[in-house]
């Protein structure tokens, strides 16, 4: 499916099989986290903000 980047507003090719929490990296050289608000799914700006993720 096609979203649009918050961040930059370009489209963003997102897996049809994507689920909540998926992160995304788009070619704006931001990671996007896929959410799902009302049945609806959304992209957020994932912010890492130097947190460890452990990977
Ligand atoms: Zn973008």
């Amino acid at each position: 499916m096609q979203l649009k980047c918050p961040v930059c507003g370009l489209p963003v090719s997102v897996p049809d099989d994507a689920v909540p929490g998926e992160l995304v990296d788009h070619e704006c050289g931001v990671a996007l986290e896929v959410i799902v608000d009302g049945g609806r799914i959304l992209l957020k700006p994932f912010e890492s903000a130097g947190e460890d993720w452990g990977e």
